[in-house]
């Protein structure tokens, strides 16, 4: 019996130790295997998001990495530009991404898509570097001497933080100028250029159906700022205010026009005034180029000034003992449309994409390159 107990003990212990090898080998084992793929693959640390990628979108968000590295890198520069403060009468010199800030956050609503805040913030920039390389001796002079101005009617609109806050209260500003923010910054440095040099990115807040020619408004061709196809169209219901009407009766269009310096000789057709108007016609882009008042011709961009009206993409008819006119879209209709804009980037197209259909050609770069 004695024999019999010193045996199962013996065989008790044997059986544990057989166990407790087994159990601790599979254990290194699963230690080795782990530190071999740790070894063999060495992964950085991916985000919370994207750890549920396959391999193949690993490598591909390492290559993104490398690029957001190169970018920063490419762009450390900090550019600097001098801005006359048109209300004070004050040049100050600021951070060019900063002041991109105020520019965006007064030039778009803030409730636009993240891409197409980034669009604009891509235009406002190149708009910027283009002034500063190829501004004249008069516009710097206009500008006492700075790069570029606060006036919306000459260069740019801007408002400084502290600025919106105070008019609208920080806790309603700060998290839509955080918004602004991350559209500048995360597009830091960019512009677009055509043919190696920056282009004059101007844009506009609605198209009609197509985007206006810049030959038609000012004059000369652009080959960047051509008409394009512009979503707007398709989508009326989501733009607010896409058209809008202008009603004058017969002595108010008349003196509206006599007022601006409009000598028509009205006294022919006094009695008839749906005989004023005649020969409307349309430029390239679908805009009123022209049309006859009493004996005299005028331009659709003049009656846009003279009449307030938001485009010049209108009809005008006598109805009702009126003049109405209908108008479409808003703004010059040149470059990229901004309620286009948003449009595209509600569908998913990102602000790369959006720059490129509205501007024709054109290329992104680095605004350090030129300055
Ligand atoms: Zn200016």
């Amino acid at each position: 019996m004695k024999y019999l107990c010193v045996l199962f003990v013996f065989l008790c212990a044997f059986t544990v130790f057989v166990m407790f090898t087994v159990i601790a080998e599979g254990d290194i084992d699963g230690i080795l295997n782990n530190s071999e793929n740790i070894n063999i693959f060495e992964i950085p640390a991916l985000p919370e998001a994207a750890e549920a990628f396959k391999f193949s979108e690993i490598f591909e968000y390492i290559e993104h990495e490398k690029h957001i590295e190169y970018n920063e890198e490419a762009i450390e520069k900090q550019i600097f530009i001098s801005v006359l403060d048109v209300k004070t009468n004050e040049v100050s010199v600021v951070c060019l991404e900063e002041y991109l800030c105020g520019v965006v956050f007064s030039e778009m609503p803030s409730s636009f898509e993240i891409e197409a805040l980034k669009a604009q913030a891509v235009a406002a920039r190149s708009y910027c570097v283009y002034k500063i390389i190829f501004s004249n001796e008069n516009a710097r002079e206009e500008h006492r001497g700075a790069d570029i101005c606060n006036d919306f009617r000459h260069c740019k609109d801007y408002i400084s933080y502290e600025e919106a806050a105070g008019k609208h209260g920080e806790d309603y500003i700060s998290p839509l100028w955080e918004k602004i923010r991350c559209a500048v910054y995360e597009t830091k440095g960019e512009i677009i250029t055509y043919q190696s040099d920056p282009a004059i990115a101007v844009f506009h807040a609605i198209s009609g159906k197509e985007t206006e020619s810049a030959e038609n408004i000012w004059g000369n061709f652009v080959p960047y700022l051509v008409s394009v196809p512009s979503e707007e169209k398709n989508r009326q219901s989501e733009v607010r205010n896409y058209i809008t009407e202008s009603m004058f009766s017969p002595n108010e269009f008349r003196e509206t026009l006599v007022l601006h310096g409009f000598n028509a000789d009205f006294s022919k057709n006094n009695s008839d005034a749906s005989l004023w108007i005649s020969n409307i016609s349309l430029n390239s882009s679908g805009r009123v180029d022209t049309v006859d008042i009493g004996s005299q011709t005028i331009t659709g961009k003049r009656l846009r000034e003279i009449f307030s009206l938001r485009s010049t993409d209108f009809t005008l008819e006598y109805k009702n003992q009126a003049f109405i006119f209908t108008v479409t879209g808003y703004g010059h209709g040149v470059g990229m449309s901004q309620y286009g804009a948003n449009l595209m980037a509600l569908d998913g197209k990102d602000y790369i994409e959006i720059l490129l259909w509205y501007y024709t050609g054109v290329k992104i770069d680095y605004a350090w390159k030129f300055l």
